[in-house]
């Protein structure tokens, strides 16, 4: 039971894309994208990093205070997103798709925009800390 963290152009089909809205996204020349990932990119996801690499300091590290908080209020789109993918983790592999993921499967992209890594490793972290409190849940009730 784990989460993969991939490249949006390393993503599989059933990738789930947790970037920012970008409308207007089409591959460069040479780049294939299943529809689904691209369907998702021109939608955004509820989980993307307001906080901008190269425009914020620490991005990272502020995008897991700020995902923390809104899962302490229980923000409802955050919440449900985190919900549903913590739902597949026991039954499906699940890869999360960034821009600022691994590049291709290695190490990160650009490691001076991104030296903590990419903000889907803090969702990772989020979706696994859900699926262990179900876990926990279902061996009280059971
Ligand atoms: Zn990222």
């Amino acid at each position: 039971m784990s989460i993969t963290i991939c490249h949006v152009k390393d993503a599989p089909k059933d990738a789930i894309y947790v970037g920012r809205k970008m409308f207007n996204y089409t591959p460069r020349r040479g780049v294939t994208l299943p529809f689904d990932v691209l369907s998702q990119i021109h939608i955004g996801s509820v989980l993307c990093n307001p906080f901008r690499a190269g425009e914020t300091p620490d991005p990272i590290g502020r995008f897991k205070a700020y995902l923390w908080h809104k899962m302490q209020q229980g923000s409802p789109l955050i919440c449900a997103e985190l919900k549903r993918i913590a739902a597949l983790v026991p039954v499906q592999f699940v890869t999360l798709a960034c821009w600022c993921a691994n590049e291709p499967r290695g190490r990160y992209f650009e490691p001076s925009l991104y030296p903590d890594g990419c903000h889907a490793d803090v969702i990772a972290n989020a979706v696994m800390y859900l699926v262990f409190q179900q876990m926990d849940a279902a061996e009280v009730t059971t």
